[in-house]
C-alpha cells in the first residue's frame, strides 16, 4: 500500500496487484536470509513509572522491538515484515532469535531492569513456546522475573483452551504476561477475567486522543480502574506529551511508554539507564569538561 502511494498512484488494476504479490514474495525471500546475514537487530524503548513529569517517571525497563535493515530498501517496518514472517512460518525461527537476543542482552545489563518482548500468535500457537522460553532463560541466565511476554488477543481468540494452558505454564516459569494493544481489536472483557495477565497495555489510539476528546479520557480512566480491580497493572502506550503523562499519573496509571520518555533505539543509546560504565564516564566527562 505505502509503495503504491509513494509512486503517486492508487490502483486496483491487475498489474499493480501482481506487483504487490511479487514484492511480498521477494521480501519473504530476503527475510529468510535476514537472520543469517545479520540484518535483524533490536531497538529498546524505555518504560517508566508514571510520574507527573518526565524527571519523576523512573525508568524500570524496556520493550524490545525488532528492526530489519534491508540491504537495498533500508529500514523495513515491523508492521510490514512481521506479518510476512507470520504467514510464511518464518516467525518461529525469527521469534526464537529475537527472544534469545533480548534475554542475552538484558542478562548483561548491570542494573536488573525489566525487559518485554512481543510474541506473535503463530509463535505462540505453532511452536513450543514454553519449552523455548524455559531453555533460553536457562541458557542466558536471565532471572525469569525480569522477562515480560507481550501478547495480543489474537493469540487467545484462535484457541481459548490451549491459550489458557500455555499462559499458565509460562507464568509457572516465573515470567510475566501482558496484554498488548488493549482496546484496539475485539478486546473482550471476558478475556481479562479468564486469562491470568499481569499487565494491560492501553493502546496508543486512546492516549493520542486524550486531550482531544473526553470519551478517550473516560475509557482510559475506566481501563485503569478495571485493571486494578483485577489486580493487574496498567501501562499506557504511545505517550508523547507532558499533558498525557500528567493525566495518566493523576489517574493512577502505573506505567508509561512512548516517545516522551524515549524512542526505540539501539541499547547503546540507553547505556546510562542500564548502568553501563562507559556511559557514566561519558557523563562525568560532560559535567567536568
Ligand atoms: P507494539 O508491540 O504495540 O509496539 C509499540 C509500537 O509503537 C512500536 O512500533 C513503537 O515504535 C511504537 N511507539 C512507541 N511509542 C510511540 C509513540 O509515542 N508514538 C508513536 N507514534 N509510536 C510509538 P514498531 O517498532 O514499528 O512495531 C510495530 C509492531 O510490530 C509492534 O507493536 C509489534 O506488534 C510488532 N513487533 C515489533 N517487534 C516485534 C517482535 O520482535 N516480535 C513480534 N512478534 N512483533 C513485533
Ligand atoms: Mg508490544
Ligand atoms: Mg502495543
Ligand atoms: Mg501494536
Amino acid at each position: 500500500r505505502a509503495k503504491q502511494k509513494s509512486r503517486g498512484t492508487i490502483s486496483l488494476y491487475q498489474p499493480e496487484m501482481d506487483q504487490q504479490i511479487r514484492d511480498r514474495r521477494v521480501l519473504h525471500q530476503d527475510l529468510s536470509k535476514a537472520i543469517k546475514n545479520g540484518e535483524l537487530s533490536l531497538a529498546f524503548q524505555p518504560q517508566g513509572i508514571a510520574g507527573k513529569t518526565v524527571a519523576d517517571s523512573e525508568i524500570i525497563g524496556f520493550e524490545a522491538l525488532a528492526r530489519w535493515a534491508h540491504p537495498v530498501r533500508g529500514q523495513v517496518s515491523p508492521a510490514e515484515f512481521i506479518p510476512i514472517a507470520e504467514e510464511s512460518g518464518l516467525i518461529v525461527e525469527m521469534g526464537e532469535w529475537i527472544l534469545r537476543q533480548v534475554c542475552r542482552e538484558a542478562a548483561s545489563w548491570p542494573k536488573p531492569l525489566q525487559v518485554a518482548v512481543n510474541l506473535s500468535p503463530a509463535q505462540f500457537l505453532h511452536g513450543d513456546v514454553v519449552g523455548l522460553v524455559h531453555s533460553i532463560l536457562l541458557e542466558t541466565g536471565l532471572a525469569p522475573g525480569r522477562l515480560e511476554l507481550e501478547i495480543t488477543e489474537g493469540v487467545l481468540i484462535e484457541d481459548f483452551d490451549r491459550g489458557l494452558a500455555l499462559l499458565r505454564r509460562l507464568k509457572a516459569l516465573g515470567v510475566r504476561i501482558s496484554m498488548d494493544d488493549f482496546g484496539s481489536g475485539y478486546s473482550s472483557l471476558s478475556y481479562l477475567q479468564a486469562f491470568p495477565f499481569d499487565k494491560i497495555k492501553i493502546d496508543r489510539a486512546f492516549i493520542v486522543n486524550l486531550g482531544r476528546n473526553p470519551q478517550s479520557a473516560a475509557i482510559v480512566r475506566a481501563v485503569i480502574d478495571l485493571g486494578h480491580g483485577l489486580e493487574m497493572s496498567i501501562i499506557a502506550e504511545g505517550v508523547e506529551t507532558i499533558d498525557q503523562l500528567a493525566f495518566l499519573a493523576k489517574e493512577g496509571c502505573d506505567g508509561v511508554q512512548g516517545y516522551l520518555l524515549g524512542k526505540p533505539l539501539p541499547i547503546g543509546h540507553y547505556a546510562g539507564l542500564i548502568g553501563r560504565a562507559g556511559a557514566d564516564a561519558m557523563e562525568l566527562e560532560l559535567k567536568t569538561g
